[in-house]
């Protein structure tokens, strides 16, 4: 190719030689191709991709700054596109929608390369093969980066709506799932597992005495309470309002009598303090549980585990009652 037919190209030596997919590649061997490709300059807002457009066309930016946007579950996915660096190259090999807009941010100038020439222009080059395999391989490696970080993100929000924002425990949505699941897997090996219900005694009072905000004090101080009487296996939940269910997996009556008594003489130990002041304020809890039957159900094992928290408060609170499900209640 002459100078002079050199100079008519849409894309000057230098502008070839700045772009990453021209990289290492010889002018000359591509010049050919080039001279039936154009330049455009869209104006800032301008759609270059359209996602509802099939287009089997290569943008490779010149100058300006351009835009990608990726709808998806989890919001628009935004990216800038730097002069050097280009934009559809997937479009070359397979006749699809895109998946993205591309915009041009600034004013820009944009060589278009048709989807027959860019795949010629593969033909006479390995080189220019090798530029657009790395360019593929970033782009699959940012989406699978970005497709992770939206799984965390959903995963995390998923974990953060079965928990309760004021203790910290688990919520009754946890519960529904794990509570189940610990159920299904206690009677398939044939293993222990007691059930509590917890409820602190005249909280109501503690509201009205000293206001709402001491009340959630008391709720925090009680939940972390029953985290420290209890063994990382050990399932608390906040149940709703002042009240807590316990699922203890491996444990038998004997030794969830002991947990209870343990749980019912610390927190009736517990000195809770009183706003930043040096006053302190106690509180006791009833606690009723029970002990897996064969036929339960989650309903079914927190029911008896709650009647028997109701016998609890009927013989005075501060007290641990076990219902054993065929009529007989011991207080302890
Ligand atoms: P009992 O000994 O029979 O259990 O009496 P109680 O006063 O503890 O029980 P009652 O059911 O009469 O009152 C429970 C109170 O708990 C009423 C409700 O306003 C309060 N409560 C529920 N959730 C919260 C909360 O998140 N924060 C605060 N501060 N209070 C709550
Ligand atoms: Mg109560
Ligand atoms: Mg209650």
């Amino acid at each position: 190719m002459s100078n002079t037919e050199l100079e008519t190209l849409p894309i000057s030596r230098a502008e070839f030689q700045r772009q990453e997919i021209f990289k290492n590649v010889a002018f000359e061997s591509l010049a050919g191709y080039l001279l039936g490709c154009k330049t455009v300059y869209p104006a800032p807002g301008s759609l270059l991709i359209d996602p509802s457009q099939p287009q089997r066309r290569l943008y490779v930016l010149l100058e300006g700054l351009m835009e990608v946007q990726v709808e998806s579950q989890g919001g628009t996915y935004k990216s800038d596109i730097h002069p050097g660096h280009c934009a559809g190259e997937m479009s070359i090999f397979e006749n699809l929608k895109p998946s993205a807009k591309v915009y041009a941010k600034e004013n820009c100038k944009v060589l278009i390369i048709e989807a027959e020439t860019a795949l010629a222009m593969l033909n006479a080059s390995h080189d220019l093969c090798l530029n657009f395999l790395q360019i593929m391989s970033h782009r699959i490696r940012n989406s699978n980066r970005v497709v992770c970080e939206e799984e965390y993100h959903i995963r995390c929000i998923e974990e953060n709506a079965k928990v309760d924002a004021l203790t910290g425990l688990h919520n009754r949505r946890w519960l529904e799932e794990m509570y189940t699941r610990e159920l299904k897997r206690s009677n398939a090996g044939d293993l222990h597992l007691s059930a509590f219900m917890v409820d602190i005694d005249h909280f109501k009072s503690i509201n009205d005495n000293y206001g709402h905000l001491v009340g959630d004090q008391v709720l925090i101080a009680v939940a972390k309470g029953i985290l420290q009487c209890l063994r990382p296996t050990d399932m608390p939940v906040r149940y709703g309002g002042e009240e807590f269910t316990i699922f203890l997996p491996g444990t038998n009556v004997e030794n969830a009598k002991i947990v209870g008594e343990r749980l019912r003489a610390f927190i009736e130990a517990m000195k809770i303090p009183l706003h930043k002041g040096k006053d302190t304020l106690s509180v006791t809890i009833s606690v009723g549980f029970t002990e897996r039957k064969k036929e339960d159900t989650v309903e079914t094992i927190i029911k008896r585990a709650d009647d028997a928290l109701y016998h609890a408060k009927q013989s005075g609170r501060n007290r641990v009652c076990l219902n054993l499900g065929d009529g007989s209640m011991f207080l302890f």
